[in-house]
């Protein structure tokens, strides 16, 4: 009895322990000194700095240009009002006013909240011709831009949801 009480209260603390540790990668930019809402300063930064910073998952995306299955990410659905930042260095990207129900399984929208948001630059990987979007601050990768999106702008800025840092607008009393 005593040995079971004792595993059950290891395994609660193990899985406690597990939930603070996902909480705190995707929220918690304290151990990263360059993350920023309101400063818009190019950034160079290495990837052996990222690498030291950033989880696995979004260092794989961010900084090695690898893509989220569709579906799987966090946004890809969400219709709630808010703001998008670069989930790498906090740099303003999308208002949720521009986003829209896309049928790939990637959050989408039709335009930047600056201009300078992001850049650009032509991707020919895997036999294909497509242009990259980069955060404008950091460089990192957030997906692709394809012509095929609604007015007013007919673009579809396709991210993946790992390189979004969502947050919800705080609503007026
Ligand atoms: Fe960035």
């Amino acid at each position: 009895m005593k040995k079971t009480i004792t595993y059950t209260v290891l395994l609660l603390l193990i899985t406690a322990g597990s939930f603070a540790q996902n909480e705190r990668s995707a929220n918690d930019h304290a151990h990263n000194p360059w993350y920023s809402n309101t400063d818009t300063t190019r950034l160079q930064v290495s990837n052996t700095e990222w690498k030291k910073i950033l989880s696995a998952d979004l260092y794989a995306v961010a900084r090695e240009k690898d893509t989220e299955r569709p579906f799987t990410g966090k946004y890809w659905k969400s219709t709630i009002r808010g703001t998008y930042y670069c989930a790498v260095c906090g740099n303003m990207l999308f208002r949720s006013d521009t986003k829209f129900a896309s049928t790939c399984g990637w959050p989408s929208f039709y335009e930047p909240v600056r201009k300078t948001s992001v850049r650009y630059q032509p991707d020919d990987s895997y036999n294909m011709h497509r242009t990259e979007v980069l955060c404008g601050r950091c460089d990192s990768h957030l997906g692709h831009i394809f012509d095929d999106g609604p007015p007013p702008t007919h673009k579809r800025f396709c991210m993946n949801a790992i390189s979004l840092n969502f947050e919800q607008d705080v609503k007026k009393k």
